[in-house]
């Protein structure tokens, strides 16, 4: 029998608020255990929660950027569980009126465009951190994360593939860091996510049984534990078994995923109303003035880059996948306006360096300026593109000019002919054997005399001036 794979996604993306939701404690990250805390973080008995308004604006940025509809009135829920790192024995959540629903991003695969729906997204705070103790049978407590303020995107179950729901996520990140609510930074937990796969006959109506994959600390994981999973459950079907609904834990070093617990259901959390908190009421004003704010999305920018600097649409992809890739390649362009050429570079050498260093296009070596001057120094043919190889590794290296670099090094292109013609006549010279072989029809040999010259001038030689004088002389 053939099996569709149907997958949901859910995002937790911590917000980059200075303060906690529900108290000033500072979110930074890295502190020492337990010194970003207070009597409402640690959920004493008496104590109040504030609400952050910018929690609520971080929110609606989000909400617009993933064309959800925000609700006017939406309201806090109580969570309730028990478990160590989490104080008060509730999680303060949204349940039936989140802030935002009926959203959507759209994606391509393999030149397909698809549009996953957005479910949901609401606002929640985080829970603190357990520190098992490997030498010793105990686990310490650090709440210095409890109510850092998360907001939970939920997608509906419109992904078919591992390769869609990496795209689906790639996007996602994209956006939240355009929007600069998330740092996106997946390792170290600010962009966390669930994975629900089932499958069902090709051709079915109805869903299957889902199964809830944790613990995918990155993009390559999420793809490999869903792929994991949807092969695990039609081995299951096909023996005759059958899929139970439960949360399963991706195990990276042994490439599987493994039974964690049964799946809790809403029931189990007996949600209702926050007392302490009142409803969230959200004007047209406030939103109006938040799009007034928001940057540009990476999806726009793309058709821009398109249609502004005719690229091509893989081209646009790549370099709007990044917000500060983008402000790198239009700066380059402004101080020198050859796009594809730029775009060149940039996907190229400028990434192998970046990649080779673990590096950052905001830590990149090369200013965008000497790079757009590096295009320029081609395209004007004072240096050949072998030579600007060698300058573009020699820029990386230090902080010098393109220009600098080959005036002190002496690699200017020698465009004057006689100078070439000087070589190519002691090449010609020294090979007599291969000239008498040219004229008798091997042809072919232009290459190899192309190549001695470029040779003897050190590589400086203009190949469009070496050619010519070659043929003429042969
Ligand atoms: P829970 O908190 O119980 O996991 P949510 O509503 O927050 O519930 O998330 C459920 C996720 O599972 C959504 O992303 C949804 O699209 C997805 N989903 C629901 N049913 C299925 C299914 N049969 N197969 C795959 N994914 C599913
Ligand atoms: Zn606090
Ligand atoms: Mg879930």
């Amino acid at each position: 029998m053939e099996f569709e794979p149907v997958i949901g996604l859910e995002v937790h993306a911590q917000l980059k608020t200075h303060s906690k939701i529900f108290c000033n404690c500072s979110t930074s990250f890295g502190a020492p255990p337990n010194t970003h805390t207070c009597p409402v973080c640690l959920g004493m008995p008496g104590v109040l929660p504030v609400l952050n308004k910018k929690v609520v604006e971080f929110s609606i940025r989000t909400a617009i950027a993933t064309d959800c509809k925000i609700a006017r009135k939406s309201r806090f829920a109580r969570k309730n569980y028990f478990y160590p790192d989490l104080p008060k024995g509730y999680q303060i959540s949204q349940y039936e009126l989140p802030i935002a629903e009926f959203g959507h991003i759209d994606i391509e695969v393999d030149g397909n465009k698809k549009r996953i729906g957005i479910t949901r997204i609401h606002m929640e705070e985080d829970a603190g951190k357990l520190n098992h103790d490997p030498a010793r049978p105990i686990s310490m407590v650090d709440f210095n994360r409890t109510g850092v303020p998360l907001i939970e995107i939920v997608s509906e179950p419109d992904i078919r593939s591992p390769e869609e729901a990496g795209e689906y996520l790639r996007k996602l990140r994209s956006i939240v860091r355009y929007i600069d609510v998330c740092d996106g930074n997946m390792e170290e937990g600010s962009f966390r996510c669930d994975a629900n796969v089932s499958i069902r006959p090709k051709g079915s109506e109805t869903f299957g049984t889902r199964t809830e994959l944790k613990n995918l600390n990155s993009f390559k994981h999420v793809e490999k534990a869903i792929h994991y999973e949807i092969k695990r459950q039609e081995a299951l079907l096909e023996e005759g078994g059958t899929v139970v609904l439960e949360t399963r834990l991706w195990n990276d070093a042994n490439n599987r995923t493994t039974s964690m617990r049964s799946k809790e259901e809403a029931h189990d959390y007996r949600y209702f109303p926050d007392p302490d908190l009142l409803p969230i009421v959200i004007g047209d004003e406030w939103i109006s003035k938040v799009k007034k704010d928001l940057p540009e999305l990476p999806n726009e920018k793309k058709e821009r880059f398109i249609k502004d600097y005719e690229l091509p649409e893989y081209d646009a992809n790549f370099l709007t996948s990044f917000r500060e890739l983008a402000e790198y390649f239009e700066e380059c362009v402004k101080v020198y306006a050859k796009p594809k050429p730029v775009s060149n570079w940039i996907m190229g050498s400028l990434m192998a360096i970046l990649n080779a260093e673990g590096k950052s296009i905001k830590a990149s070596p090369i200013s965008a300026r000497n790079l757009a001057d590096l295009v320029k120094l081609i395209d004007e043919d004072i240096i050949s593109g072998k030579i600007a190889k060698t300058v573009f590794e020699e820029m990386a290296k230090t902080d010098r000019t393109p220009k600098e670099i080959v005036e002190e090094k002496g690699l200017v292109q020698v465009t004057d002919t006689s100078a070439i013609e000087v070589i190519i006549d002691e090449v010609l010279s020294k090979n007599p054997d291969e000239v008498e072989a040219y004229k008798n029809g091997k042809t072919k040999l232009m290459g190899f005399f192309v190549g001695q010259v470029m040779k003897a001038s050190k590589g400086k030689a203009n190949p469009k001036i070496v050619n010519q004088i070659l043929k003429d002389k042969l």
